[in-house]
């Protein structure tokens, strides 16, 4: 029997890896592809999941990546509106995800992590003493399992969560970059709020004349066939060519529902829905999310009853109560057409300073929140402060 098995060798399972085998912990890694394995994405590494990396770990991830962004850009293309803002510090880092995510599962090997690839988990098995793994290669005994098998996870159903329904659609294509376009997009990362309709367009630079295009329907309304329409259109307006291929995904931009842990069984990353539902971006909290679990187990790696609540606990403190805000923020941005080209046209300073404070994670969306309801007490006269703080 190992301590600790975990499905899927994404940055969630890698990270997971990398700190219970630091910690100490018996652990394996089990992963359906041979590494390193596709995976279509943005490669865009924001400064909040990289300096968790890097402070935690004492990792340097520098050498995996291919550009630094120091600049970002909104947009509302329709309306030919633009904003910029720079930071001494990147806010983006630009990574090939392939070779980013072999490099955690390098580093987690190095540390005493043992890695099964390819290895298809296809049941779980909780009948026994301990928790068993298996699928076509053979099969694991874990007392704790970790889930990081990614969006869509059907292990999650059969540990008995409910499918997760808030999955919203995303499109991805890489546009060869004409050299005259290179000035406008080669060191900038753009976010374009009006195309796709309710969502949003992330334009980011490779370091080989190549810009990663991705379009979010983070409103929930649009299917890939809408998305496909807009993205046509947004090529046309940047003046860029059409890609060969372009790829479909579904992103969770939900928490599951019922908690993330159960019984020795804990979800990280994708597979517990932790996309942020404001910008798409996941590699923040599923960095984030694998060191909760990986902490709770360590700290209690013969109770997997006590794993379990602190878990949960340490992340309703943390994740989910940030993503709950970014929910709110997203329910609020992309159902109102009006007030989205509001804030953007009248107020972009302030939206991108906020945007690259939690970019950078400087700031987080808690702080934000508290400061927003500070600065709305503040204006109530005393008598009414004090009842509508108590509410709080
Ligand atoms: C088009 C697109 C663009 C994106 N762009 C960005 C971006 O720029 N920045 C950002 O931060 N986030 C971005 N995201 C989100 C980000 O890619 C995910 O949040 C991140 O990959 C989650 O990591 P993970 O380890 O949880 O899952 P994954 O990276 O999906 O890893 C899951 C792993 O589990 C394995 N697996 C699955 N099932 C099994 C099984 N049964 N047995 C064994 N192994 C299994 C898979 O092969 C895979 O290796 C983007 C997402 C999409 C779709």
């Amino acid at each position: 029997m190992i301590d600790v098995a975990i499905v899927g060798a994404g940055p969630a399972g890698a990270v997971a890896a990398m700190r219970l085998a630091r910690r100490g912990a018996k652990v394996v890694l089990l992963e359906k592809e041979s590494l390193p394995r596709n995976k279509s994405c943005s490669g865009i590494l924001y400064h909040r999941a990289r300096r968790q990396l890097e402070s935690e770990f004492t990792l340097s991830v520098a050498p995996m990546v291919l550009k630094e962004i120091f600049s970002t850009r909104i947009t509302l293309l329709r309306d030919n509106h633009s904003a910029a803002a720079a930071r001494p510090v990147a806010p983006f880092s630009i990574v090939e995800r392939n070779r980013f995510d072999r490099f955690l599962v390098q580093t987690a090997t190095d540390n005493g992590a043992t890695l099964f690839s390819p290895f298809k988990v296809d049941t779980i098995d909780r009948s026994g003493k301990g928790i068993r793994l298996s699928g076509p290669s053979g099969h694991i005994d874990a007392t704790h399992v970790i889930l990081a098998d990614g969006a869509n996870s059907p292990l999650t159903e059969l540990a008995g969560w409910n499918p997760n329904s808030a999955m919203v659609a995303a499109l991805h294509c890489v546009v060869m970059l004409p050299y005259q376009s290179w000035q406008r997009f080669g060191d900038v990362a753009t976010i374009n709020f009006d195309l796709p309709d309710n969502g949003i367009a992330v334009l980011s630079p490779t370091g080989y004349n190549t810009l990663n295009v991705t379009l979010f329907a983070l409103g929930g309304r649009q299917n890939h066939r809408q998305l496909q329409t807009m993205l046509s259109e947004l090529l046309k307006q940047l003046e860029l060519p059409m890609p060969a291929q372009i790829e479909q995904h579904s992103i969770p931009v939900s928490p599951v529902k019922g908690g993330l842990a159960r019984d020795g069984i804990y979800l990280i990353g994708d597979a517990a829905g932790l996309v942020d539902p404001l910008i798409g971006e996941g590699l923040s909290a599923a960095i984030g999310s694998a060191l909760l679990a990986a902490d709770s187990i360590a700290d209690h790696l013969q109770d997997p009853g006590a794993a379990t609540a602190d878990y949960q606990q340490k992340m309703e403190q943390s994740w989910l109560a940030d993503l709950a805000l970014s929910k709110r923020a997203a329910s609020l941005l992309y159902a109102s057409d009006t007030l989205r080209r509001w804030i953007i046209r009248n107020h972009s300073g302030p939206f991108l300073n906020v945007s690259l404070d939690i970019a950078l994670g400087t700031k987080t969306y808690r702080d934000l929140h508290s400061w927003i309801i500070q600065r709305v007490l503040n204006k109530l006269p005393a008598p009414l402060r004090m009842v509508v703080e108590k509410v709080l």
